[in-house]
């Protein structure tokens, strides 16, 4: 039987095994499988050439118990109703974990940036914002960066946001750049938050970070960011890395510079004095932290047995398959999941629209600080709830432990507003 990879059905999947575990109230799941609202638009673009080109985008508030939807736009040529459906489902469980007053959403433009022009770019941003401007705002719906969009993207759209309702309205968007009132440590802060949960799970572990053996897929925002700090802040020595074209390894660790100069030349695989690997074998290399920062459905029921690390720390979204997570439990591997590790992004979302709202602006270190304080409160939760479940003699993984914390939360705002 082939392995179910459709990214919706996995986030089904999750949400029913931790629904079964913690018998979460019938009603509460029956609400909980589906996303509460989901928009599609056509919207047209002025192309360069005077010619008006047709893009689709989607908006899908996946719950609102907990507060306004909280979810980044991705543009992507291969974007489907299902990634974005997947995306906003785990958006809702991530701010839940992390406590903070958001639901969960996720919005997604078909369209591959690379074939357009910085004032098409433009276009199609600020025309994606009026589409769907009934539904976004600093108390609706609150959307952020994502693949292939970045700062200036938001700047774009809080500015059209912003002459649509003839005030400034920073807070409907984060991500933004410094300028427009972002938030200080927005740039780093999914990478930094994931740092903040290796150091715990260290500590779990009794591993000794220093000179501890890292392999990092991916080389884009997050994994970038985690090689640097992961070499400044533990002194772990990154011994591979990858990007969509293959990957490099040297035993010896690798140098940060010359693997930027690499990527200059295209990718990672233009690092010189290192030995050329493909991804598979990265994923299965003999190291103390595996760090998968690039796509989803990397760990299957195909390599899961074969995966050869002490901490798998998944600062991507979905890297790993439900058959693939219960093959790493039953073999002891500690995952620490997805919407624990990368939730950083999303707390430091929180302090910019948090800053925006109240304009009043804080350090970085205020920030870093604070950042610590919540994913490290977030770590011990999903310890201690795993904890009370083996208590009760149920094993269950982290994940499922983080289900289920989630899920409590989500259910009992949706139970105290009397929706069930
Ligand atoms: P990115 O587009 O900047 O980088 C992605 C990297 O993955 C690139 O180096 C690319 O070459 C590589 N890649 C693509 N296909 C690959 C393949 N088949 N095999 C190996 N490498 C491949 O994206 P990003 O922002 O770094 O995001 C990476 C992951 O982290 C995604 O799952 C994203 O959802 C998640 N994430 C990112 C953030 C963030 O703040 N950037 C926040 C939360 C979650």
């Amino acid at each position: 039987m082939t392995e179910e990879l459709n990214p919706f059905k996995i986030a089904q999947a999750q949400l029913d095994e931790a629904a079964s575990i913690m018998k979460l109230d019938k009603q509460a799941h029956s609400i909980l499988r589906e996303p509460m609202q989901t928009v599609t638009v056509n919207f047209p673009v002025r192309m360069r050439d005077g010619s008006t080109n047709t893009y689709t985008g989607f908006r899908i508030l996946y719950n609102n118990a907990r507060g306004p939807g909280k979810g980044g736009i991705r543009f992507h040529p291969q974007e489907s109703v299902d990634t974005v459906k997947a995306l906003s489902a785990w958006m809702t469980w991530k701010c839940a974990l992390a406590d903070i007053p958001f639901g969960g959403a996720k919005g997604g433009v078909v369209v591959d940036t690379k074939k357009l022009s910085e004032q098409e770019l433009e276009g199609l941003s600020r025309q994606y914002i009026r589409s769907i401007e009934k539904f976004v705002g600093p108390f609706t719906d609150v959307p952020a960066p994502d693949v292939y969009t970045n700062p200036q993207v938001m700047a774009w759209m809080a500015d059209e946001y912003s002459k649509m309702h003839g005030r400034d309205e920073f807070g409907m968007i984060t991500g933004k750049p410094l300028e427009l009132w972002g938030s200080q440590g927005r740039f780093d802060s999914t990478a930094v938050g994931g740092m903040y949960v290796l150091r715990e799970a260290a500590k779990l572990k009794k591993l000794n970070l220093r000179n501890a053996k890292v392999a990092i897929q991916g080389f884009g925002n997050a994994g970038n960011f985690a090689f640097d700090l992961v070499t400044k802040m533990f002194k772990a020595k990154v011994v591979a890395i990858s990007d969509s074209q293959g990957g490099v390894y040297s035993e010896k660790g690798l140098d940060y510079k010359k693997l930027e100069e690499a990527k200059q030349h295209g990718s990672v695989m233009y690092y010189k004095d290192a030995r050329r690997i493909t991804n598979d074998e990265l994923l299965e290399l003999d190291v103390d932290v595996l760090i998968p920062a690039a796509i989803e459905n990397q760990i299957t029921k195909r390599n899961a047995d074969k995966i050869n690390t002490k901490v798998l720390l998944e600062l991507a979204n979905g890297p790993v398959t439900p058959e693939a997570d219960r093959i790493l439990h039953e073999r002891g591997v500690l995952d620490l999941p997805d919407f624990l590790v990368n939730s950083g992004g999303v707390i430091v979302s929180y302090f910019e629209w948090a800053q925006n709202i109240s304009g009043y602006y804080w350090t970085k270190e205020e920030v870093y600080k604070k950042l610590d304080t919540i994913i490290t409160r977030s770590f011990s939760d999903v310890l201690a709830a795993q904890k009370a479940y083996k208590g009760l003699g149920r094993k269950v993984n982290l994940r499922m432990a983080a289900y289920i914390i989630a899920l409590r939360r989500v259910a009992g705002a949706m139970k105290v507003r009397g929706w069930y």
